[in-house]
């Protein structure tokens, strides 16, 4: 069981990625893309996503609920 990574979250992106995992680059809080992302960049992306948490969480408690990923569909019935 403490050979298999854990699901995790990256602070910068959002993507769920398995930590630790072989060959991969991601650290504890990065997946491995933005893990080679330099300091300066991955501080603009992590408040970004910081930013983008809570508005989520705002949404929720609005009582809508996000998109789950893409965009609604237009021009399905036009
Ligand atoms: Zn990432």
């Amino acid at each position: 069981m403490s050979d298999t990574g854990k699901e995790r979250t990256c602070r910068a992106c959002g993507a769920s990625f398995v930590y630790p995992a072989p060959a991969s680059l991601a650290t504890k809080r990065l997946c491995e893309s933005c893990a080679g992302v330099s300091e300066p960049v991955r501080r603009v992306l992590e408040a970004h996503q910081l930013e983008i948490l809570r508005l989520r969480r705002q949404i929720e408690k609005l009582g809508a609920k996000p998109a789950p990923g893409a965009a609604p569909k237009v021009g399905d019935d036009a």
